[in-house]
């Protein structure tokens, strides 16, 4: 970028001296091919000029990107550590606020999926034993369910009379 704005003052630098020389110019032909370098170096600077405006509105574009990634890495930097990975009785898993953290807020829990795809989704009670992200709609089960009662005969035959 350096060398093409050194290339574009020196071609002003030139059309400059051009201008002086034009001047001093006496029969016609020397004017119109005076005239025609000038324009010649101007098209040259243009270039140059362009060139560099889009490099620079790339860099633009490209410094707003990381600036935004950057962001993106500190929230999740943070999140990461306020959470804990928590295992279930069930085996089921879910990221944990830190005791440390539940005087600032009470204590939840994060759903996997969507907090490792960046999404910062907390999980609901869904029923006495499971936790529902509204996000994904995951359903982790959090106890076992009790054991259910036994189940009773039923004889589908028909009674005999
Ligand atoms: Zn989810």
């Amino acid at each position: 970028m350096l060398a093409e704005i050194t290339a574009a003052v020196q071609s002003l630098r030139t059309l400059g001296e051009l201008a002086k020389a034009a001047k001093s110019l006496s029969n016609q032909q020397e004017i119109v091919m005076a005239v025609s370098d000038v324009n010649f170096r101007l098209m040259e600077a243009m270039t140059v000029a362009l060139a560099s405006q889009e490099r620079h509105s790339a860099l633009l574009t490209r410094i707003s990107d990381l600036e935004k990634e950057i962001n993106d890495l500190k929230i999740k930097q943070s999140a990461a550590e306020k959470y804990s990975l928590h295992k279930f009785p069930t085996g089921t898993f879910a990221y944990r606020l830190k005791d440390e953290y539940e005087e600032i807020q009470p204590g939840h829990y994060l759903c996997i999926k969507c907090n490792d795809t960046g999404i910062h989704s907390k999980l609901q009670p869904f029923g006495s034993r499971r936790l529902k992200c509204t996000t994904c709609q995951t359903v982790i089960q959090t106890e076992a369910d009790p054991p259910s009662p036994p189940k009773k005969y039923v004889s589908t035959a028909r009674p005999r009379w």
